[in-house]
């Protein structure tokens, strides 16, 4: 007879990070944030593939939506409200979070909910910085992200990395303000190092039975759910190739990208997934203790 289990594994969060190919951080030094709009877009239809793909899979996501996006295609707003996913921001201009003065970042996260509360006509409470760009230098974004009225940020990478990262910060889900909660993406602890195993290029890079052993790890070992990320141009191996960058970028940027969309398919089968709000506002969630060290002294 099989005895019921007493722990399932826990559900995991599954979010995209709503912006086009050619407004990739590490693009910036080769497309001008000027010539974005003479650009071939190929958000729309991405996006379309993926709100097909979570569909058939039958699971909810989180959508960390860019307010440029928005703007341009409310339609592309309106379809991930009707698939019955969250619809959460990406601040508005894809402008690192660490690029920006207090004041500057304040206005960006408060227009991109504005104008996606307006268009989606649902609450906008998740927020995402631009590649991880909240770190030591700029704890002061926590507050702007409280008084913006967000309810959580996934904005900290506790891993080590050239552009962005705070390593010996928590792994997992914790106040970082009073009513604001900071939800990493998640990382794998071995030894003394975290090993990112949450998304991005890694999960292009790594074979696909490394990736869904280190989420397993997390589900088992750290009984914890894991916070997966990618984005639209992941899965889009026709998009329009940027002339002129750097080999490290371009090797980041499109490897393996004609493989993404079929790894996601197999993902979205091999764990239980869920929308970010569901999983760490909801029921679900854990109570979990505020951690003072990461307020600015
Ligand atoms: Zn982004």
């Amino acid at each position: 007879m099989l005895m019921p289990n007493k722990n399932p594994a826990p559900r995991n969060a599954m979010s995209i990070d709503v912006e086009d190919y050619f407004q990739v951080s590490a693009f910036a030094p080769y497309i001008r944030r000027d010539d974005w709009n003479g650009l071939e877009c190929r958000v729309e239809r991405n996006i379309g593939r993926i709100l097909a793909l979570l569909a058939d899979k039958q699971v909810h996501a989180t959508f960390f939506t860019l307010g440029w996006i928005a703007e341009r295609y409310p339609q592309v707003v309106k379809a991930i409200v009707a698939g019955g996913h969250e619809l959460a921001s990406h601040g508005y201009g894809h402008e690192r979070a660490s690029d920006l003065s207090p004041a500057a970042f304040l206005e960006d996260i408060a227009s991109a909910k504005k104008l996606l509360e307006d268009l989606g006509g649902v609450p906008v409470v998740g927020y995402r910085a631009p590649s991880f760009s909240i770190g030591k230098g700029n704890l002061w974004a926590f507050d702007m992200l409280r008084d913006a009225g967000y309810r959580y940020s996934s904005s900290v990478y506790p891993i080590a990395h050239d552009h962005y990262g705070m390593p010996d910060s928590p792994r997992f889900a914790y106040p970082v303000r009073e009513g604001l909660l900071e939800i990493p993406v998640t990382t794998l602890r071995v030894g003394s190092r975290n090993l990112p195993s949450s998304g991005g290029g890694y999960f292009r890079l790594l074979p696909y039975a490394l990736s869904r052993w280190m989420i397993r790890r997390v589900n088992e070992i750290d009984g914890e759910s894991a916070v997966f990320y990618f984005h639209p141009w992941e899965i889009d191996p026709g998009q329009p190739r940027v002339a002129g960058v750097d080999a490290k970028s371009r090797f980041r940027h499109y490897v393996n990208i004609s493989r993404t969309e079929g790894r996601i398919a197999r993902l979205l089968e091999d764990f239980r997934w869920g929308r970010m709000d569901e999983i760490f506002l909801g029921r679900e969630a854990a109570p979990r203790a505020l951690v003072p060290s990461l307020s600015p002294a």
